[in-house]
């Protein structure tokens, strides 16, 4: 009984606290939290920081709530996220053979608030191009900006900022970051993540073409922390790695992080006095559903969630700027407990010391030591048939069979379950804070997004 109340009593203050200290997770690796409490009505915003997680469904919420849980404390500890709960939006695309989304389609429908065929870029079901809300905020002379962990043309970030009809033609959709101008201006101030083939090919060089029109273009995380703090560099190009860039677990130094990237953009976009629109994705998070990898699944969600923390703390001390984070869909019918097991173990996880896909290529290096690579990255006792099964592959030069037979043997041991390896159609969270916030409480579908930006920027 005693202790019943007290659980009680831990809640209630740890909730009353966080009201206050946001944010309050366990063992580092949090964004400091900004103390100042916006005091204005306003119902407008200037400034708009749409984040998406990409593959993002509730089950990737509350599992990446577990794994930040401080197992010391009784209670499961609130997330950064949990603060900012705002409502549910449906995804359904508008496609002839398909009714679960995909990226392009979902992001179609929350930049410009149409809904289209799966694989279409910011065009309707007939091809014909829509108006995003970034463009029209660059219309209204506000800066833009797009950041992204995927290459910077993937689906997502190109739904706000070209018009293709299909994602696939990424090289065409750097071309447009590029041509399509608004007021003259290239519609785009600031493109940071990965894809650094799509700008630098051979029929044209996109990055020397930004260069003499005067962007910073950087290629690191030093280079990007000297271009943020070079305030003559107002437009920006950074473009971190050939296609995606690697996982937050599997970077080196020379890699930023989406936070650190979301960190630039805005102390680069917030320098215009009519404002900004920023979007920011969170783009992996789906690529490691598709792989049904939990490593590389929590590895994404934390590098999303210290974004967010980021953009809300920026909107603690802006006042004048609203942050929705959502996600387009959820991907791999990821679940938390599998086989009729009553548990989902988040130690098998946190014992990886790489994702399945970055120990994959290490493994398939002439000479490798298998045993070796095997004993210093995962971090729990492998069976000899799980051995065996990663040896075989490796033997065979197997790819998937490689990362398969990592993913396995941390799937079964944390009880984590998968049903497909696409995409799939529940209802997503959105979460918000700022001016005009309001308005995305309840149940939505995913056009709404686009529709009410679009009036914030009349
Ligand atoms: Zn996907």
């Amino acid at each position: 009984m005693m202790k019943a109340i007290n659980k009680v009593l831990a809640t209630t203050l740890t909730a009353g606290l966080l009201a206050t200290t946001f944010p309050v997770t366990h063992t580092g690796n949090t964004v400091q939290a900004a103390t100042k409490v916006c005091k204005s009505n306003k119902k407008t915003p200037k400034n708009v920081i749409f984040m998406i997680g990409d593959g993002m469904g509730p089950s990737y919420i509350a599992a990446h709530r577990y794994m930040r849980d401080n197992k010391a404390t009784k209670q499961l500890d609130r997330i950064s996220f949990d603060d900012y709960l705002l409502g549910a939006q449906t995804t359904i695309a508008d496609d002839e053979h398909q009714n679960i989304t995909d990226s392009a389609s979902a992001a179609t429908a929350m930049s410009a608030g149409v809904k289209t065929y799966n694989s279409a870029i910011a065009v309707d079901v007939n091809k014909h191009e829509v108006k995003t809300v970034l463009e029209q905020a660059k219309s209204k002379y506000k800066s833009t900006g797009l950041v992204a962990t995927s290459e910077v043309t993937h689906a997502t970030p190109a739904a706000y900022g070209a018009h293709d009809e299909s994602r696939k033609n990424m090289a065409a959709i750097a071309d447009d970051y590029y041509d399509e101008m608004i007021n003259k201006q290239h519609k785009v101030d600031v493109i940071l993540g990965g894809g650094k083939d799509y700008f630098e090919r051979k029929d044209r060089n996109l990055i020397k073409a930004f260069e003499k029109d005067g962007y910073k273009y950087v290629t690191n995380k030093n280079e990007l922390l000297k271009a943020t703090a070079d305030t003559k560099a107002k437009q920006l190009l950074g473009l971190f790695s050939p296609g995606g860039m690697p996982k937050m677990i599997d970077r080196d130094d020379n890699m930023p992080s989406l936070q650190q990237m979301t960190n630039t953009a805005i102390k680069k976009l917030s320098t215009n006095k009519h404002g900004f629109f920023l979007m920011v994705e969170g783009s992996q998070i789906d690529w490691a559903g598709h792989a049904n990898d939990i490593t590389g699944a929590m590895s994404e969600m934390q590098d999303f969630d210290l974004a967010f923390q980021e953009a809300i703390n920026f909107a603690k001390t802006d006042c004048n700027t609203l942050v929705i984070a959502t996600a387009d869909h959820s991907t791999g019918g990821l679940s938390m407990g599998q086989g009729g097991e009553y548990n989902f173990f988040v130690d098998p996880i946190k014992k990886m010391k790489h994702t399945p896909e970055y120990l994959r290529a290490q493994l398939m290096k002439d000479g490798a030591d298998v045993d070796a690579i095997i004993k210093e990255n995962i971090g729990f006792e492998l069976t000899e048939d799980e051995i065996k099964n990663i040896k075989d592959a490796v033997a065979a030069k197997d790819a998937v069979k490689i990362e398969d037979a990592i993913e396995k043997p941390v799937n079964k041991r944390s009880f984590t379950g998968w049903t497909t390896g696409g995409h799939t159609g529940e209802d997503v969270y959105i979460y918000g804070y700022g001016p005009g916030s309001e308005q995305w409480r309840g149940s939505m579908d995913n056009t709404d997004n686009a529709k009410r930006i679009f009036k914030f920027f009349k």
